[in-house]
């Protein structure tokens, strides 16, 4: 009885610590597609013109789409951050990012 509640213990550990992988994953890929660096927090920087009144913006992430399997299906997108150099690849859901 003891080892089946070990067995048990471990098994929920093992579930947990792979539910934290994907959602820590989830979260810097949320983080990207926002436009804020994962690994340096850097995020966009908008300069405000005021002679011609208008705003620049400048990406510090840039997505580069590898595969494209349409609008419907899954893309395969690099994530270069331009400040510290990291370099990330996702399969993305089209329905989540499908203007990249
Ligand atoms: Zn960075």
């Amino acid at each position: 009885m003891q080892t089946l509640i070990l067995l048990f213990t471990i098994f929920i550990v093992i579930l947990l610590l792979i539910y934290i992988f994907f959602k820590s994953k989830q979260n810097r890929l949320f983080s990207l597609l926002s436009g804020t660096c994962p690994s340096c927090k850097e995020t966009k920087k908008v300069f405000f013109d005021k002679t011609s009144n208008t705003h620049f913006t400048q990406e510090i992430i840039k997505p580069r789409v590898l595969k494209d399997y349409g609008c419907s299906g899954v893309k395969d997108v690099e994530f270069l951050c331009t400040s510290c150099g990291l370099k990330e690849l996702y399969s993305i859901n089209s329905q989540m990012g499908c203007g990249i």
